[in-house]
């Protein structure tokens, strides 16, 4: 009895009303009840919203000269030089991004992202026109092959706003430059002649600025073409132009999967409920999404800024991937920071936060090197046993080695035996087999050949120790007496008379000989293992 009462109370109860999720940033709603907006400037009060949210509108309505902005933002006088600047990098910005920025705040960390400053036309020290020397690595316009497995392709020299401290600002906005349909077929032709490139990375400029057939022709080639495996679009417009995200867009992309899509945002002043929403429609037409994102001195150079910035990014289901040192690029000088921020950075996020909020901090090699990781040091020492490794704490732990182990065996591996062949790269594939490539670092000269042990001397010989590793200059001195000092191409003993007999160094508290190869250091061995 009890329990068919219940049943019928349970069946004639109104229905349960949907659960609305108020929590995901995509389905925020604004004191009105309608879907969350962001502010507007005061001159764009009375657009109509269905001009407002047209990705062509906005793009035809772009602020890019002094009088314009002046109407927006009470402009700084080094503002004023930076915009009168006859020479200066494109200045463009979509109304709906220069709306976000607080009109009286000089420092604001959008504004400081796209108005120019005087300072943009200083030179400084490593200054390079094309830093990544990507034009060197270009076999045709606009296609840069750097990598073994991928290429960048550059499909137009466009974008929705332009960043000042942009890597191709030497292309970047020059409409007389762009790449079109003629450029597409060439890149598409190389990579069609080329079977090792597996991963297309389509960048510019912006090709979401792209016209959409134009940029569907593009795909579509990419797609034709068997050993293209994964297909990767580099893009800002979500950030300065999220309208352009509609669902026209989001099922031509899906129809051209497996695709990739990494956004740029580098500050959390950037994230607003239309980029949410668009991110949101990327994401359910099944493009993962990735942020690459600056490190910019006033800007986002901050520990707490960056910690918000990834997690907002990983709230929007957006997986921060790549936090780059700034170029040494033409006219972002004033952009830069030490490599010792991004490392501060990088120790304020890993195991401060979810690991899928920690981007990888790289600098991409000045002269074209490629990307380049740099991490703190997690790993304190190692001997053939024992690794010493430190947490986010400074708490230091062991791991004890396996004391067996049977290596790989490579004979019975398939794909041992058949490796993808990287053409042209073998000496990046050695590296691990002992086939080094050599770098040679600023202000030394290679005196012997590869493998003596006395390549790479200083060319200054006032700043030589006669034995290189653990000899700390000024402190060896305290100790042993005035440093001999060699000249160029006399080995040590000869310096020493000739009597074969190296001279016999003191070592201070610090200092220690560099160990016989395959040894560990006297510290690893004496006191941390
Ligand atoms: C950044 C870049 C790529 C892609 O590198 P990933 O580390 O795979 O993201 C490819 N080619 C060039 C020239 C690049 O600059
Ligand atoms: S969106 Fe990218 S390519 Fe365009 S100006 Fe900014 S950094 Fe340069």
């Amino acid at each position: 009895m009890d329990t068919q009462a219940q049943g019928s109370s349970a069946m004639t109860a109104p229905a349960e009303a949907p659960f609305v999720n108020l929590r995901d940033p995509a389905r925020r709603l604004g004191p009105d009840g309608k879907p969350a907006v962001s502010r507007r400037g005061p001159m764009w009060a009375d657009v109509p919203d269905e001009k407002w949210n047209d990705w062509r509108w906005q793009l035809s309505n772009r602020v890019n000269d002094l009088a314009d902005i002046e109407q927006i933002l009470e402009l700084t006088d080094e503002e004023r030089e930076g915009l009168s600047a006859p020479d200066k990098f494109r200045v463009d910005v979509t109304p709906y991004f220069i709306s976000l920025i607080e009109p009286k705040d000089p420092d604001d960390p959008i504004r400081r992202q796209i108005i120019p400053l005087g300072r943009e036309l200083h030179s400084f020290t490593g200054m390079m026109e094309d830093s990544l020397a990507e034009d060197r690595h270009s076999p045709v316009p606009g296609l840069v092959h750097r990598y073994p497995d991928r290429v960048l392709m550059l499909i137009t020299t466009q974008c929705a706003s332009y960043c000042r401290y942009c890597t191709r600002s030497r292309i970047v906005g020059d409409a007389t430059q762009n790449f079109n349909r003629k450029e597409h077929e060439a890149q598409l032709d190389y990579i069609r002649r080329t079977p090792q490139v597996r991963d297309v990375l389509i960048s510019g400029g912006d090709g979401l600025t792209l016209a959409p057939k134009l940029l569907e022709s593009a795909i579509r080639g990419l797609r034709e073409i068997p050993h293209v495996e994964i297909i990767r679009i580099g893009s800002r417009v979500p950030v300065f132009l999220p309208q352009r995200i509609d669902d026209e867009l989001c099922e031509m992309l899906a129809k051209y999967h497996p695709l990739w899509l990494n956004i740029h945002v580098n500050h959390p002043g950037e994230m607003t409920p239309e980029l949410a929403r668009a991110c949101d429609k990327l994401t359910r037409a099944g493009i993962p999404l990735g942020n690459q994102s600056v490190l910019l001195a006033g800007i986002n150079d901050c520990v707490h800024i960056q910690r918000e910035l990834v997690q907002r990014l990983v709230e929007i289901r957006v997986r921060p991937y790549y936090i780059y040192q700034c170029d040494l690029v033409e006219g972002a000088g004033h952009f830069r920071t030490p490599v010792g921020k991004g490392l501060e950075i990088m120790e304020g996020l890993r195991g401060h936060t979810s690991g899928y909020a920690v981007p990888q901090y790289i600098v991409d090699a000045p002269g074209g090197g490629g990307k380049i990781p740099v991490m703190p040091n997690y790993l304190v020492s190692y001997s053939d046993h024992k690794v010493i490794l430190r947490n986010y704490e400074g708490y230091i732990t062991t791991y004890e080695e396996p004391t067996e182990y049977t290596p790989h065996d490579s004979t019975g591996c398939r794909y041992c035996q058949n490796p993808r062949p990287e053409p042209g790269q073998e000496g990046l594939t050695g590296l691990l087999d002992g086939k080094r490539m050599w770098i040679e670092p600023a202000g030394f000269e290679q005196v012997h050949d590869r493998g003596a042990t006395e390549t790479h001397r200083l060319k200054d010989p006032s700043k030589w120790v006669p034995y290189g590793v653990g000899a700390i200059e000024g402190r060896v001195a305290q100790g042993g007496g005035p440093l001999p000092v060699l000249e160029a191409g006399v080995a040590a003993s000869e310096a020493n008379g000739g009597s074969g007999v190296e001279p016999k160094r003191v070592y201070g508290p610090g200092e220690e000989p560099r160990p016989a190869d395959g040894q560990p250091t006297g510290t690893a061995n004496h006191e941390l293992l």
